[in-house]
């Protein structure tokens, strides 16, 4: 570690974290402890810490107040972690009905945070500054089994909108600080990827983070133009929020000179699971409890695969609990060699995103476009297909309180991104189609992309 990583890690991250009354180092390096915990003993935590999370939720969140009720659920007869299945299972659309109930009464300092998931379903939710410790925490673990910390500089490449916030302003001189550089993911033109290969080859990175489509579309650039950038002392590239597949994997691999580490989770599920250097996608057990259910809602033995269902324990000020997430993998028992008795995911079928092409021939990734769906009030759900250059079609889900003058927005940002003549067409559907696959893909592009 050198001079300044050491400083940032024991000085301005812990400062920094002190200032927002999150207790991430602490949180930090306890679970730096309870990873080597043998599997039966992280159980028997998980269910201590089940207990009490369900039994602040009852005081403390209106939601599950009356719903423990009608049940006649009283969290103290918790006997393991099998019981949590009398509770029903929590998705997008009941968080969406119920969001001011789920806030817990006493909740200060909640941040509001949009995704639009796996399946295209926007979802407005909060976080609370413990669930941010613990995700922090999370996740500097994970990049502390790679070697890298807090503080070694650090490429993101990332959505993010245009225009910047106060919020934002802050997160620049804090991200400064610590070494991290934004590359914005939305917009590939070749110009712009000219330029994200002259800043990786500036700064030297010890870690690349982002979506595994934009860091091997960002790779395949560089070898096309014969710019070398496996010399550079990366240690990891960090994918996430994607499904990750072999070919991008090994472009990356091969072109940054390092190796790739699978994380899953998302802003609403938290860091559910990372992949450690011996290759094992271990799940954050001390926060998160994965249950597999089947298409009916039983829960699979370990080893079948099924949809993943999560329940977060440091979500008491709004609590994701039994939150399906839409997508597939299964449980396992077995030890990863790495000896952390974290038990691991497997098989994970994430999401998949396109990359869209502009008129002009710039390439954006999906998000770019999703964006501008999630922000607006009474969408459902939503799918975009690119048919040609001229024509990109859009599904949209209608719930309460859309609002059609959207149109007109939806209209002119989408020719923005794509090019003032290409024709946009709003179809509105009472649902969603799955993919012949049963996966939602949100995106989906017949333009194929020059290589
Ligand atoms: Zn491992």
């Amino acid at each position: 570690m050198n001079c300044y990583t050491n400083w940032v890690t024991h000085v301005v991250f812990p400062v920094h974290e002190w200032l927002k009354k999150h207790t991430t180092v602490a949180v930090r390096k306890d679970m730096e402890k309870t990873q080597w915990l043998a599997a039966s003993d992280l159980k028997k935590r998980q269910l201590e810490n089940l207990k009490s999370f369900l039994k602040e939720v009852e005081q403390r969140v209106p939601y599950y107040r009356n719903l423990f009720k009608t049940l006649n659920f009283d969290p103290n007869n918790l006997n393991s972690l099998e019981d949590l299945s009398h509770l029903p299972l929590t998705d997008k659309s009941i968080i969406r009905q119920h969001s001011d109930e789920l806030k817990a009464f006493d909740a200060i300092g909640l941040s509001r945070f949009n995704t639009g998931g796996s399946s295209g379903e926007p979802l407005v939710f909060y976080i609370g500054k413990n669930r941010v410790s613990h995700d922090v925490a999370a996740k500097w673990r994970a990049t502390r089994w790679w070697g890298v910390d807090i503080g070694d500089p650090e490429i993101v490449v990332w959505g993010s909108p245009i225009e910047l916030g106060k919020q934002d302003r802050i997160k620049l001189i804090r991200d400064k600080l610590l070494r991290t550089h934004l590359l914005p993911a939305f917009e590939m033109s070749e110009a712009k990827l000219d330029e994200f290969v002259q800043h990786i080859q500036a700064l030297k990175p010890k870690m690349l983070f982002g979506y595994p489509s934009a860091l091997a579309h960002i790779a395949r650039h560089a070898q096309k133009h014969n710019k070398k950038l496996n010399d550079l002392g990366i240690k990891v590239a960090f994918v996430t929020s994607e499904r990750l597949y072999d070919h991008q994997r090994e472009m990356i691999e091969t072109t940054f000179g390092c190796p790739v580490a699978n994380g899953y989770g998302g802003r609403d599920a938290g860091f559910i699971a990372h992949q450690c250097p011996a290759g094992g996608m271990h799940i954050t057990a001390e926060d998160i409890i994965v249950e597999i259910i089947d298409k009916q809602g039983q829960v699979l033995p370990v080893g079948e695969e099924g949809e993943i269902v999560i329940t977060h324990l440091a979500t008491a000020d709004f609590p994701f609990i039994r939150y399906r997430t839409g997508d597939i993998a299964k449980l396992s028992n077995d030890l990863c060699v790495c000896g952390r008795g974290l038990p691991l995911l497997k098989d994970i079928q994430g999401r998949t995103t396109d990359f869209v092409v502009a008129k002009d021939g710039t390439v954006l990734h999906g998000l770019a476009l999703i964006y501008v769906l999630r922000d607006l009030p009474g969408i459902g759900g939503f799918k975009i297909i690119q048919t040609s250059l001229d024509e990109t079609r859009i599904q949209i889900a209608r719930d309460q309180g859309y609002d059609p003058a959207c149109e007109e927005a939806i209209q002119q940002t989408f020719k923005k991104r794509l090019g003032s003549d290409v024709a946009i067409h709003i179809d509105y559907v009472d649902h969603i189609e799955k993919e012949k696959s049963g996966k939602f893909r949100y995106v989906v592009s017949h333009v194929e992309l020059k290589e």
